[in-house]
């Protein structure tokens, strides 16, 4: 369905700046431009105004009018994503969630916080620290906790904590026509009724916009035991990925790094390892002895897969550099990369077709003859191979297009998707056919009974 939009007229800047005062509203240029672009490669388009609500019965009264009028509303968190996901493509409103951003209550006993969609996950982590809880799911950058669940955001931890979607009970969400919904529950189990929570998470802002979540933490691990392992061939190193999780070690993190990475993450975090393809594993338990046995039964399997250097016996301070750096990948990519722009790969695959997999990605990377990285949270399974084009190159653009078509081809010939974590946003929506059939036709039944005038977020997710 073709929407006619409204544009923003001055009429209707009137009644939004009476819902939320003059100084949490701008048609400012700084602003517009500041909400055009997220970290990705897509093209920007500028909203027509930002607003920034500070509570729940204030998105219910955006979206009622904006429902009313046929403006698109475009929810906004830190504009890290990395598929154009809240790039506002047909104007209108962004709703900008940075100021909505209180931990409402941390019930300790529960394991469980309620917190605003603008609360940032480094922050609530900082906060749960002291009570040695945590919040597990860790993409990186400094997301807030509404674009994770949106995204279904999930990162190193995800191996033995899960994603974004596993870690959330309950929503409050304010649908397209502003009536305001719970779903799900502080319980910790249910098996009551449809999982409407589970369409939210990870729609991309597309279904409802949410105000309050109820998310699970964890107590923090008493002991960890890292190590750094090299590989003569990345193949090796995906090979030995797949022994692990066979032999029933349970890693909280087990990310792979092609050699060009590996020589990358070196240089910025001066960890001690070869310039060959690593992994980077951790253990997480209540005592040393368990996880250095953990550990040990690594070196085992890693020595059998052709393991050149398996270093362990890392320190907190020195483990702590290990995961800042990885998380730091991408930016250092694009430091070293200067002119260039990042296309991100987010593939999945089964755990059995991992090796083959990362085989056929590093094998593409080498062929294209680009600055190319292949970088993967190896235990889910999950390849981001980053491919650095000059602005403007076509030809060299052409033939990232080419990879990244041909990874996500051969993910889904393996029984994969598209998108382990990053989501569908622009760039992806031209897989669904492929990877969902006939379901997507279903998906569009979903939308247009949740979203009628396709008001939030257009054009986004489905194709
Ligand atoms: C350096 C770097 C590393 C990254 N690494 C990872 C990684 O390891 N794993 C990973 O999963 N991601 C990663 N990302 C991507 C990104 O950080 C995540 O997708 C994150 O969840 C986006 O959160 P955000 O707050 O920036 O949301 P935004 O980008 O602002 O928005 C994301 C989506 O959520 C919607 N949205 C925002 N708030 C709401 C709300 N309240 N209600 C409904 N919809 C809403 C938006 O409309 C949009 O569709 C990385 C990004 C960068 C830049």
């Amino acid at each position: 369905m073709e929407t006619n939009y409204q544009r923003v007229t001055q009429l209707h800047l009137t009644y939004l700046e009476n819902i939320v005062g003059p100084e949490r509203l701008s048609t400012g240029k700084s602003n517009l431009e500041l909400h055009s672009h997220d970290e990705s490669h897509h093209r920007a388009v500028e909203p027509e105004v930002v607003i920034w609500p500070v509570s729940a019965q204030e998105v219910s009264e955006i979206l009622k009018f904006s429902n009313q009028n046929r403006i698109p509303v475009t929810a906004w968190g830190a504009g890290s994503s990395l598929e154009g996901n809240p790039i506002p493509v047909k104007r209108g409103i962004v709703l900008d969630f940075t100021q909505m951003n209180r931990i409402l209550e941390i019930r300790e006993q529960d394991f469980q916080a309620d917190v605003e969609p603008g609360v940032i996950y480094k922050d609530l982590n900082q906060k749960l620290r002291h009570k040695g809880l945590f919040f597990p799911p860790d993409p990186g950058a400094a997301a807030t906790i509404g674009g994770m669940i949106a995204n279904n955001a999930s990162g190193t931890r995800a191996l033995r904590y899960g994603a974004t979607r596993d870690n959330v009970l309950r929503l409050k969400v304010i649908m397209a026509d502003g009536e305001m919904i719970e779903v799900g529950t502080r319980a910790s189990k249910t098996s009551s009724g449809y999982r409407l929570l589970d369409l939210f998470v990870g729609s991309e802002g597309t279904l409802g916009v949410v105000v309050e979540a109820t998310i699970r933490l964890r107590g923090l691990p008493q002991e960890f035991s890292a190590a750094v392992v090299s590989f003569p061939e990345v193949g090796d190193a995906a090979r030995a990925v797949f022994e692990m999780l066979k032999g029933g070690l349970e890693p909280a993190a087990l990310e792979l790094l092609d050699a060009e990475t590996a020589r990358l993450f070196k240089e910025d975090s001066g960890i001690e390892a070869p310039v060959s393809p690593l992994l980077l594993i951790e253990f997480h338990g209540p005592t040393t002895s368990y996880t250095s046995e953990l550990v040990e039964m690594a070196r085992e399997i890693a020595e059998g897969c052709g393991a050149e250097v398996f270093r362990s016996g890392i320190g907190r301070q020195e483990r702590d550099n290990l995961w800042k750096t990885r998380h730091s990948l991408a930016e250092i990519i694009k430091r070293v990369n200067v002119g260039r722009k990042a296309l991100s790969t987010d593939v999945a695959v089964p755990i059995s077709s991992f090796p083959e997999m990362v085989a056929f990605a590093s094998d593409e990377v080498r062929k294209a003859g680009l600055p190319g990285y292949v970088f993967c949270h190896a235990g889910n399974g999950n390849i981001h191979v980053v491919m650095m084009g000059r602005e403007g190159d076509q030809a060299e653009w052409a033939s990232i297009w080419e990879l990244s078509n041909k990874l996500v081809k051969q993910a889904v010939s393996l029984g994969g998707t598209c998108s382990g974590e990053h989501g569908i946003g622009i760039g992806k929506r031209k897989y669904m056919a492929e990877e969902h059939g006939r379901s997507v036709a279903w998906m569009r039944k979903i939308k247009d009974l949740f979203d009628p005038n396709h008001i939030l977020n257009p054009q986004k997710v489905l194709p």
